[in-house]
């Protein structure tokens, strides 16, 4: 390994911010493969040892978007040939939380299509918050749907609702490349009220849709401000009937040097490997593991995943353990950077000036 990297590694388990040539050089330098992933593996292995959490999705609601992101098979105009149906009973969303709970979801991630929720979608997701807690009560629910508006990220973590949901996507330069009705300004907003109602903010990205090693870092860099708590790293399914439709550039090489990236990035937040890991990631998604301390189980939104007996096998072929419901994911020691102030106004101690 290359004092490079070494040093690299070090920092990162110091939670060292790194530069932008740091970063640009672990995507694109001329370091070893192996020796990326290694030196990564041990800031992974520090905050979260041998621990994979699982999560789960359930669509809610799927296909006939107004938006129209380009790489969505929900979008405005997409022909593609996914399941198409309105809100899901809560009963039946409970139904598929229970069975993914048994078979080692500690996250369940409730979904919908659309620009953001009308006052009657945030109802029947309390409604299924509720539902899903009689049969489930230690199961962590995520909500994703879309953006929010006043007072509706306070009433979902009001119904139990642990976490919200809204990935960045890609860098707010290439935004527009991608989607035209809404922002990136107007994703980070509903990340901030999110995070402001006291929900676990969830942010993440897609890749393989044309952004530069620039970019890659530009959305690292910008989640990295938001300061989330989980982060879904997906690679493009390339569903046909969308604009992206087409788009096939990663390579496992480049998925695996954007995951180390990540790690770097957020050495003590939950990375996850999400959508497109079987595609793009192929016969590599064991050294995935060695980097995300997070995965989906089962199915995503609109595609198949690989069947979960198959992702278990995985992970303890890898040498990893499927973390438990009573286990913390975020380790200890972050909890321990918040101090609380003892000196300055209100004490008689000096202020730290
Ligand atoms: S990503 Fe969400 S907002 Fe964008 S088109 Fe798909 S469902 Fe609609």
């Amino acid at each position: 390994m290359t004092d490079f990297l070494s040093e690299l590694a070090a920092r990162s388990l110091r939670r060292e911010p790194l530069t932008r040539e740091d970063a640009l050089r672990v995507l694109d330098g001329e370091d070893e493969l192996i020796d990326v992933v290694a030196a990564a593996a041990r800031v992974r292995r520090h905050f979260f040892g041998r621990r994979v959490k699982l999560n789960t999705i359930i669509n809610m609601k799927s296909g006939l978007c107004p938006e129209d992101c380009g790489y969505c098979s929900q979008r405005l105009g997409s022909v593609s040939e996914i399941l198409k149906y309105s809100w899901i009973d809560p009963d039946q969303a409970a139904e598929h939380a229970a069975s993914a709970v048994a078979a080692g979801a500690k996250r369940v991630c409730l979904v919908a299509s659309g620009r953001g929720p009308g006052d009657r979608d945030i109802r029947r997701v309390e409604h299924t918050i509720e539902k899903i807690k009689d049969d489930s009560p230690d199961v962590e629910i995520c909500v994703c749907l879309g953006l929010l508006g006043d007072g509706q990220a306070d009433r979902l973590r009001e119904a139990g609702a642990h976490a919200y949901s809204h990935n960045l996507n890609t860098s707010e330069a290439h935004y527009r490349e991608i989607c035209s009705t809404h922002t990136f300004a107007d994703r980070v907003d509903t990340l901030r009220r999110a995070a402001h109602a006291g929900l676990s903010p969830c942010s993440g990205a897609i890749f393989g849709m044309g952004e530069t090693s620039d970019d890659v870092v530009d959305l690292a860099f910008a989640l990295r401000e938001l300061d989330p708590d989980s982060v879904p790293v997906n690679f493009l399914i390339p569903f046909q009937g969308t604009p992206l439709g087409g788009r096939w550039e990663l390579t496992p090489e480049r998925c695996l040097r954007i995951l180390a990236l990540f790690r770097f990035v957020f050495p003590d937040v939950e990375v996850r490997l999400a959508g497109g890991r079987e595609i793009h990631l192929r016969g590599q998604q064991a050294l995935a593991l060695h980097l995300a301390n997070s995965m989906f189980l089962g199915d995503y939104l609109t595609s198949e995943g690989q069947p979960g007996a198959d992702d278990r096998q995985l992970i303890a072929d890898a040498g990893f353990v499927i973390e438990g419901t009573g286990e913390r994911t975020l380790p200890d020691a972050r909890h321990d950077l918040v101090a609380l102030r003892r000196r300055g106004a209100g004490t008689d101690l000096p202020a730290n000036a």
